[in-house]
């Protein structure tokens, strides 16, 4: 111990006390208030030295200047008679460190009196890579959670298969369940963020409630891999460990999808069905990779969305090159979209008098065709749902909207009185996703000097039977004055008795149906119900797909109103629709 000042009483204290100081496992440096050191310890001494420039330890600021530049100024400005200047202040020696030796210090500066500073000085090294070791785990722990739900994110299940797709052979079976929910977005549009976000909470919780024990088909105690996890804005993944077999999955499966169909509440009161469509993919089907293994379950769940809602579809190999056709489809339909390969057929929709007579002018149907530069025509099933799926139907849709009725009102020019009376269009669930899509149609039917009743919208069952949101578009659209027919009657799921709630006027018998009207009777007494209660609920009919004379004389005994068909004429482009009027009215009665 050096020793500058002070004296201290008997000389076996004095050593005893210096041994100990000597012997701190702490640096410790007394200073006066300008730096200046008076008395410091041996391992004050080994602390410091790596800072020390020119070799000299008299003053404290200096040498801690590299690093603590701060602390001549704190120290002045530290008024009061005595107490911390600073407190644990840590200084990272960065190059000036020894190898092997502290690398980094933690520094506290006392004010003894008016006069005295004591600076206690400790190697901070282990301390401060624990708190690295700590932020890092946690770092990694936020990096593989997902913020909302406080589940494991994609990153984190992608990591727990990998794990289980390297464990041996023989081991308990696993399954990847991937769930999306049906029509989120529609639901987030319609709540707002924050319910949606509530939603989101709250089905995973549903999630993780409906897989905890007991469990009737798993054994808790090989389901070590188990997780649930969130890995995109509307999708969940369930990793299931400890199958017995296949049937086990399924099972969970099966039961998720209850749980799932279930409606939720909100705590804002709201309640609201968001039912989840579902992929699954048994570990031993897999390939070697995580990231296929969850691509493989993605695909098998557009299968099961396509299917219909709130299914689960099991994957097959084939399945992934349908996928890989319907993204070649995709990407095809977006070019098609800028170089406008897209275009417009229209079908005759006629009118069948009781007499026998048939009114050709009473309307047409507008179908998108696509001249593709490799294939040829399209016809629209093979590429609705593709737009559909991947949002290129607004697009598609808007088209369809414009040259339609651009071509309407060309024909009324050319064919005065004896033009189409109505232009059905038809219309998909995701075009009525866009709050604004009603404005869009009323600007294109200004644009175009079209009164809205000669427009007519069509619409499948399954959209018109659907969601708040939807039935308010399509007040909306009615409130303009556009018409509404509900396409493909018969087909859905929504019955005779269930007509009444569906905001339309215009009910079209599916093709199915009418193929059968000449041939059996129960289609016959189908067709007849379905046109009763369509008027009793002051809804016109129109039978879709009639190819023969007795077909449509059958339908025309059945009082429907109207009649399309390959009998009258197959869909045609606007020259040869023109044509087709042309020749037919001098035949019509
Ligand atoms: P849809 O609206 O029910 O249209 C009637 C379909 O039946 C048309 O098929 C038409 O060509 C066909 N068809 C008409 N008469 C007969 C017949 O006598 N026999 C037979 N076998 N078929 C007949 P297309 O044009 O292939 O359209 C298929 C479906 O694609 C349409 O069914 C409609 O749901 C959808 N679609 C067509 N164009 C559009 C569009 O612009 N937008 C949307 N969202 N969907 C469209
Ligand atoms: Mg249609
Ligand atoms: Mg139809």
């Amino acid at each position: 111990m050096q020793a500058n000042k002070g004296e201290l009483n008997g000389v076996d204290a004095y050593e005893a006390l210096v041994q100990f100081l000597y012997r701190a496992p702490i640096g410790l440096v007394q200073a006066s208030l300008d730096g200046a050191v008076d008395m410091l310890n041996p391992m004050s001494s080994s602390l410091l030295m790596p800072l020390v420039r020119d070799g000299s330890m008299d003053n404290l600021f200096t040498v801690l200047q590299g690093v603590a530049p701060q602390l001549r100024e704190l120290t002045e400005n530290f008024t009061e008679p005595s107490g911390s200047v600073c407190e644990g202040l840590r200084l990272q020696l960065g190059e000036a460190a020894t190898p092997g030796a502290a690398q980094w210090l933690s520094l506290s500066v006392l004010k003894l009196d008016p006069t005295r500073l004591m600076a206690v000085v400790t190697d901070a090294s282990h301390e401060v890579q624990r708190e690295q070791e700590r932020l890092a785990r946690r770092l990694k722990t936020a990096a593989r959670t997902d913020a909302l739900t406080r589940m494991p994110n994609r990153e984190a299940l992608l990591e727990q298969i990998q794990a289980m797709l390297a464990r041996p052979a023989g081991a308990s079976g696993f399954a990847l369940l991937f769930m999306n929910c049906d029509r989120f977005r529609q639901i987030n549009d319609a709540l707002g963020q924050a319910a949606g976000d509530r939603l989101l909470v709250q089905i995973g919780e549903r999630i993780r409630a409906t897989l905890r024990p007991p469990s009737d088909r798993i054994d808790p105690n090989a389901a070590a891999g188990q997780m649930v996890a969130r890995i995109g804005a509307d999708e969940f993944a369930v990793l299931l460990d400890g199958l017995r077999s296949r049937d086990d999955a399924e099972k969970v499966a099966a039961r998720l999808l209850d749980a799932l169909a279930r409606p939720h509440q909100l705590p804002s009161g709201q309640e609201v069905t968001c039912k989840l469509s579902m992929g699954l993919v048994w570990g031993d089907d897999a390939s070697g990779f995580a990231g296929e293994m969850l691509r493989d379950a993605s695909i098998a769940m557009v299968e099961a969305k396509r299917a219909a809602d709130g299914r689960c579809t099991v994957f097959e190999a084939a399945m992934r090159e349908r996928a890989a056709r319907r993204a070649d489809i995709e990407a095809d339909l977006r070019q098609a979209l800028i170089e406008e390969q897209l275009f417009v057929v229209y079908q005759p929709v006629v009118g069948l008098r009781p007499d026998g007579g048939t009114d050709v002018s009473a309307g047409v149907e507008a179908l998108v065709r696509w001249q593709h530069p490799v294939r040829g025509v399209v016809p629209p099933f093979e590429f609705i749902q593709v737009a559909e799926e991947s949002g290129l139907i607004g697009a598609l849709g808007d088209f369809v909207l414009r040259r339609a009725c651009r071509d309407f009102m060309q024909w009324q020019q050319d064919l005065g009185d004896h033009a189409p009376r109505l232009l059905a269009v038809n219309l998909s669930r995701a075009q009525l996703g866009q709050p604004d899509w009603p404005a869009t149609v009323r600007g294109v039917l200004e644009e175009n000097g079209m009164r809205p009743s000669q427009l007519q919208l069509e619409v499948t069952e399954s959209l018109a039977a659907q969601d708040q949101q939807v039935q308010e578009r399509l007040h909306e659209l009615k409130a303009l004055g556009i018409t509404l027919a509900l396409d493909d009657f018969g087909t859905g799921y929504s019955s005779l008795s269930s007509l009444h709630q569906l905001p339309v006027d215009t009910v079209k018998i599916d093709r199915s149906f009418v193929c059968q009207a000449d041939t059996s009777h129960h289609h016959r007494v189908l067709i007849e119900a379905t046109v009763k209660v369509a008027q009793s609920l002051g809804m016109s009919t129109v039978a879709e797909g009639i190819e023969t004379e007795a077909q449509a004389a059958a339908v025309r005994d059945q009082l429907c109103a109207k009649g399309q068909g390959y009998l009258f004429s197959r869909p045609l482009t606007s020259p040869a629709l023109l044509d087709w009027l042309r020749g037919a009215l001098p035949r019509a009665a």
